[in-house]
């Protein structure tokens, strides 16, 4: 099998063909190759691309290059902390070592632990191709499980995660059948604007409940303009049970990802409310 490092991503996107995929940190790639899933006549290896690389602020935030090291984001000051949490949640340090963002977000897996907090941090997409550069919000970019917007020769370069309010507080949750090396059977994400402990701009998120990642508008109507110590628990984690749409596969039951759901949920404000005492 041939092999490129470009050293540009315009140099990526010129060396794309049908016969020839891009890779990161190959963590879920090459589980694809070792099952002969995929047989690529050569592979496009994106981690030589210093664009691609680093967390670094810019005007309107923070900027993310796409073939950051999980590792990196997990240890990252500037980035809000479900994400860092997030970030935490995946594989084991030798899965994280290897593992890029743009990977995890390119694999588009309902799972993926780096999706629900870029969801509620409304994250924006800047994508290179043919035609030049485009940039796409979180919410336009999953069609699918596995299925984004992006056309086959473009690649994902810079994620940016936009201005906080001082006043914001995020937080990230996961279950799965261990702790280390596990796949979420549900995740859930939360990044709340709280000012005077009322909870005033709310985003949360749920993973591996539904075909991609879920932005729960409706759980966030019940939260929205409540104090954070009030008692909005049980009604919220009822509605978040109800919003998601989650199946039954080898890894857990429709039923009980419903419940957790709504339980991660209540463990993130939980915590937040510990953290305001
Ligand atoms: C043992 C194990 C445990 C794991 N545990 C977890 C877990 O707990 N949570 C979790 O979320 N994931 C987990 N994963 C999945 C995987 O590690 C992550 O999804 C990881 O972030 C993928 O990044 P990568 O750089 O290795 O992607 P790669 O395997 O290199 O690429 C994945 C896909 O994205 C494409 N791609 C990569 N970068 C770009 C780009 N910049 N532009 C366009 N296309 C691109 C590739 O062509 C490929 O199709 C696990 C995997 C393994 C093997």
């Amino acid at each position: 099998m041939e092999y490129y490092k470009p050293k540009t991503a315009g140099e990526a996107v010129s060396l794309k063909t049908d016969s020839r995929m891009y890779i990161a940190g190959g963590t879920d790639l090459g589980v694809l190759l070792s099952e002969f899933m995929v047989q690529p006549e050569a592979l496009i290896d994106l981690t030589g691309i210093d664009e691609l690389c680093g967390v670094f602020k810019v005007d309107e935030g923070v900027a993310i290059g796409a073939c950051t090291g999980i590792s990196l984001i997990a240890e990252s000051e500037l980035l809000p902390a479900c994400l860092v949490e997030g970030a935490k949640a995946i594989g084991s340090p030798q899965i994280r070592n290897m593992a890029t963002i743009g990977g995890n977000i390119c694999n588009a897996s309902p799972c993926g632990d780096t999706l629900t907090p870029l969801v509620v941090l409304e994250a924006v997409f800047i994508i290179e191709g043919d035609s030049g550069e485009r940039r796409v919000k979180i919410e336009d970019f999953f069609i699918g499980p596995k299925r984004t917007c992006m056309s086959p020769e473009e690649i994902l370069k810079i994620i940016i995660i936009p201005s906080r309010s001082p006043d914001q507080k995020s937080g990230f949750r996961m279950i799965g059948k261990r702790n280390g090396q596990a796949i979420s059977q549900v995740n859930a994400a939360v990044s709340a604007v709280i000012t005077g402990g009322i909870i005033k701009d709310i985003r949360i998120a749920a993973g591996s409940v539904a075909p991609v990642p879920l932005r729960l508008k409706k759980t966030e109507d019940v939260v929205r303009g409540k104090a954070l110590g009030s008692n909005f628990l049980e009604r919220m984690k009822d509605t978040a049970e109800q919003e998601v749409s989650p199946i039954s596969d080898v890894r857990a039951a429709e039923e009980y990802r419903r419940k957790v759901a709504g339980s991660l949920l209540e463990s993130i404000f939980r915590a937040m409310r510990k953290e305001a005492v």
